[in-house]
């Protein structure tokens, strides 16, 4: 079984303690690999050398094209490595195979995307009161803490670090406790690539105790989090001391919104993976599902059948759409978000546990859809971060609205109609950060990423990562007469 190790300035190392930990499979119950479980001695090694390696090395210095020319590079020893890094997510989490290789790519062109954009990224001059020349200057902010989730580890790992990087800063990875594998090969990349030594650190162990060490020392600048909106507001508690930078990714509920005039068989088809992709694990996921009420029953038919051709099962099968949940644990909270769904008198179709010897040891579920809901329920209201979805039928526009918005989360949704003026009305209404018209499709490299109300602050991908990395300066050059 291969041991994982930390990597703290460009070496690989065992924890200080000398402590591991062995994270299972979610798909067969078995130990995948040993990991380093770091500890605080750990955290201020990996924070001395980031810092070591910001104030005195060579990278924030180099040109950014420089810079672009070695993330390049790392982004094609990732499609290069694209099939070792796959499995390895598949067995860490339990992703069907052909979306860990989809997200190990999408990570590679998140590589690519800030290679080249940070060669078009500039201050401005600014006409201003004084006799002179008044320029700004954007400037890395320091030593990055990248703190990521479980559901999309690799993905969203580069999501944070390649801005970061990119613009010069110094990063320490810290992936989720369970999901550290294909972490370990993005760092070991990076190296290879030509990231010189301490500027990217990986940190693997128990997230509580990293987390805090990371969010509280004085030499992190800036903490960079994906994750859920419990942590978020510790993290934000933790470094208020500090004056830290924070941007936040966090958990959603968003809606999917159908209007009668809808292509209402596209709609249904195209909505079950908007909510079941990744086991329903998605902070994008589509679970509260409006519909009007004139379309509802066809609807519904559409998608409970749509549902039916999905594969279930294995996810190194080729096949395989919807792999096991990440955890048996995680499982076991999605069941028990059931039982209030039947408790709150919703109709359950689906749901439970499937039945034969090749779901015997695997933390898999059968995706549950209730009608019959109403956004007041615990079900509509909660994140429940799995294969659920509530079906809540509405008449009238504005009541629809208020509803959708009668959420503490605010990330993303979408919007079924043929009619534009009632669509843009309805994107222009709804009070999330990423929204989509006539598809479940609304994350993109280029575009900027993230939520409204308490799905966070600050936005991720396109041009707007870079302002969460960055700091502005400004300098005014007097012109004697
Ligand atoms: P989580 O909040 O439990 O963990 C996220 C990360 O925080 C992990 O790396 C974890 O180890 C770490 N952590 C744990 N304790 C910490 C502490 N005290 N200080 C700092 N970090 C700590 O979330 P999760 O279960 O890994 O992921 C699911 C959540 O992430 C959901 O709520 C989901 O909506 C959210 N999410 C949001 C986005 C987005 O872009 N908005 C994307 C994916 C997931």
């Amino acid at each position: 079984m291969k041991n994982y190790p930390l990597i703290i300035d460009g070496k690989e190392m065992q924890a200080v303690s000398g402590e591991c930990y062995r994270p299972i499979n979610p798909a067969n119950n078995q130990e995948i690999a040993g990991v380093a479980s770091a500890g605080l001695e750990d955290v201020d090694l990996a924070v001395a050398a980031a810092r070591g390696a910001f104030d005195n090395g060579p990278w924030r210095r180099m040109t950014a094209r420089a810079r672009g020319d070695v993330l390049h590079k790392l982004a094609g020893l990732i499609r290069e490595n694209i099939d070792e890094i796959a499995v390895c997510e598949t067995e860490n989490v339990g992703k069907p195979i052909s979306s860990s290789r989809g997200e190990i790519g999408a990570g590679a062109y998140t590589f690519e995307y800030y290679a080249g954009a940070i060669t078009k990224f500039f201050g401005e001059t600014i006409p201003v009161s004084g006799d002179g020349i008044d320029m700004t200057l954007r400037e890395p902010v320091g030593v990055v803490a990248a703190i990521v989730p479980w559901n999309f580890p690799f993905c969203i790992a580069c999501w944070k670090c390649a801005p970061a990087l990119a613009a010069g800063n110094s990063v320490i990875l810290k992936p989720a406790t369970c999901s550290t594998l294909s972490a370990y090969h993005l760092v070991r990349l990076a190296k290879e690539a030509g990231v010189p030594d301490g500027v990217f650190n990986l940190l693997t162990g128990h997230g509580g105790v990293i987390g805090d060490a990371l969010s509280t020392h004085e030499d992190i600048d800036k903490i960079s989090f994906t994750g859920s909106t419990q942590i978020g507001t510790r993290i934000l508690e933790k470094s208020a001391k500090g004056i830290k930078r924070v941007s936040l990714e966090l958990g959603g509920k968003s809606p999917n919104i159908i209007y009668a005039d809808a292509d209402v068989e596209r709609a249904a088809r195209e909505s079950v993976m908007a909510v079941f992709d990744n086991c329903g694990q998605d902070c994008c996921a589509r679970s509260r599902m409006f519909v009007e009420a004139e379309v509802h029953d066809v609807f519904v038919n559409a998608f409970v059948d749509q549902l039916g051709k999905v594969k279930i099962g294995d996810p190194m099968d080729e096949d395989t759409e919807i792999g096991p949940m990440v955890s048996m644990a995680q499982r076991e909270s999605v069941m028990n978000y059931i039982e209030i769904g039947k408790s709150e008198g919703g109709k359950l179709i689906g749901g439970g546990i499937p039945e034969g010897a090749a779901f015997d040891n695997g933390a898999y579920i059968i995706p549950a859809i209730f009608t019959g809901m109403t956004n007041a329920m615990r079900t509509s209201q909660e994140e429940i971060f799995g294969p659920v979805v509530n079906i809540i039928p509405f008449t009238d526009e504005a009541t629809m609205i208020k509803e959708v918005n009668d959420s503490v989360y605010g990330l993303s949704g979408s919007i079924w109609t043929r009619d534009i003026s009632k669509a843009l009305r309805t994107a222009k209404a709804v009070r999330s950060g990423n929204l989509s018209i006539n598809t479940n499709s609304s994350v993109f490299v280029e575009a900027p990423f993230g939520g409204f109300k308490r799905s966070g602050t600050g936005r991720d991908l396109g041009m707007n990562a870079l302002l969460n990395v960055t700091e502005v300066k400004n300098i005014f050059i007097h012109i004697e007469d």
